[in-house]
């Protein structure tokens, strides 16, 4: 290990597609791997290839990949001094992060206290508008105790308006009202649902945007006051709240306008000393910008990013943990081209249903602009357990028409049997002559799917 390394050895404290994207980037760097696993995951790739690896507890993840005991004990066991959280699982617990710092090891992502900020959406707001992010017009704090002030305040910001948790997530949580008389049943009803799912009541309220768009921005933070950002994604096409296909940069908004966003995201980061890779969410809707939440982790649709700025969001998280100065300054950030990604799920292309079961042939796309980050080999089994993601198709362009037509190539080489998949859905999305026109809202693929006949 140099004398400038905080470690040389990582435990990724996740599974699939992303444990191998994060086992990448260390190899990369030189950085040896360790791989933690159910004993439901004890067979797959992200097992096999890294260094060492370990079973920390049965399928269910509560008893694996969230037991922060077992997980602490794998990295002593196995000389590991860093871990990476990747996405989801405990990725954005705030004990997690600080657990792992008590226990003298790195945690590759922000402070536990930025994560605990982040993570509750009043005080995440606050610092936001404090550092000069636009908002969402609503109230600027909780919800106040008399019903009469609530009704003034929705009075105030303008029906339709909705009623979010402050401890929310995963799109629970939230209630639209549409006029003054169901204010009242709706404050009580999510105040309860909030107790009962996040173990905090409190409420806040914001303006109900009807027809946003849905547009985030990559941030990259060292430890030396440096925050960039990276451009924009637009995740728009969504189903129950669940990104489908993301794409970067957003279709019709002018650079300048994201450059202005850009800055200010980097200007909040320097100012609450966030550190790591994170994203800002933003609705966006009649050309006003306002922010919803931040993601303090690396994202699923990371990959669009790097391709169109050329880096390597991963291995700078890593480079950025071991405690170096970003080589990157903002005037080199420059993007080329267009991407987009496709999740591609086990899942029924009607009802969507998971589908787990084994996957008896996988023949995966390639050529110009093509990039597949997937776990997934042939005979593998798609568990029950955990999300349906079987892997991410990338297709990257000099422009959007370009992407879309290799997307379309790919998508058609790539053959799938033994389980179910959203492929279909992907080709029907991008032959679809409003997705291509570009800057559909968040609703669109929705109505899109209410329409479509089984075929
Ligand atoms: P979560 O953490 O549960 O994902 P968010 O605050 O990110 O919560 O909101 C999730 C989704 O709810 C958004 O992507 C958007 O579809 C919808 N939403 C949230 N706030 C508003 C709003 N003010 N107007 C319209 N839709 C909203």
């Amino acid at each position: 290990m140099s004398d400038t390394q905080r470690f040389n050895r990582v435990l990724i404290a996740n599974r699939g597609e992303i444990a191998l994207r994060i086992q990448r980037a260390c190899r990369r760097l030189g950085l040896e791997t360790v791989a933690v696993h159910s004993e439901a995951d004890a067979e797959s790739r992200h097992v096999r290839e890294a260094d060492v690896a370990l079973c920390i507890g049965p399928a269910a993840a509560a008893r694996s990949y969230l037991d922060t005991d077992a997980l602490l004990l794998a990295a002593r066991v196995t000389g590991a001094s860093a871990i990476h959280p990747g996405y989801g699982f405990l990725s954005e617990n705030a004990d997690f992060a600080d657990a792992v710092e008590a226990a003298s090891l790195t945690f590759i992502g922000p402070t536990g206290a930025s994560i605990r900020q982040m993570g509750d959406k009043i005080t995440a707001k606050r610092a936001m508008r404090d550092a000069g992010v636009p908002c969402v017009p609503g109230s600027d704090g909780p919800l106040p105790a008399s019903m009469d002030e609530i009704q003034a305040l929705a009075a105030d910001v303008g029906f339709p308006v909705i009623v979010k948790a402050s401890g929310g997530g995963g799109g629970r949580g939230m209630r639209v009202v549409w006029n003054a008389a169901d204010l009242a049943e709706a404050v009580t009803l999510t105040a309860k649902e909030a107790q009962q799912a996040f173990g905090n009541p409190t409420l806040y309220l914001e303006r109900f945007m009807q027809k946003p768009r849905h547009i985030e921005i990559q941030v990259l933070c060292d430890t030396h006051g440096t925050a960039l950002w990276l451009g924009a994604r637009d995740c728009s096409l969504q189903r129950r709240h669940q990104k489908v296909l993301e794409e970067a940069p957003a279709p019709g908004i002018s650079p300048a306008v994201i450059a202005e966003i850009g800055a200010r995201c980097a200007e909040a980061c320097r100012k609450i000393g966030y550190r790591g890779a994170g994203t800002f969410e933003f609705l966006y809707e009649d050309g006003i910008f306002a922010f919803i939440e931040m993601n303090t982790r690396v994202q699923v649709e990371h990959p669009i990013t790097e391709a169109t700025t050329g880096i390597d969001i991963v291995c700078e998280q890593l480079k950025i943990a071991q405690g170096a100065a970003l080589a990157i300054r903002q005037e080199d950030v420059v993007t080329y081209g267009h991407a987009i990604e496709c999740r591609i799920n086990a899942e029924d292309p009607f009802s969507f249903m998971p589908s787990p079961g084994t996957i008896s042939r996988w023949d995966l796309p390639g050529g110009p602009g093509i990039r597949v980050d997937t776990h997934v080999v042939g005979g593998y089994t798609v568990q029950p357990y955990y999300d349906s993601l079987i892997g991410k198709v990338i297709g990257h362009g000099a422009t959007r028409e370009e992407a879309i037509a290799r997307l379309r190539v790919a998508l058609a080489e790539m053959r799938v049997e033994g389980v179910s998949t959203n492929l279909r859905l992907h080709q029907d999305v991008l032959a679809d002559p409003r997705f291509q026109e570009g800057g559909v809202d968040i609703h669109y693929l929705e109505r899109w799917l209410a329409e479509r006949a089984p075929s």
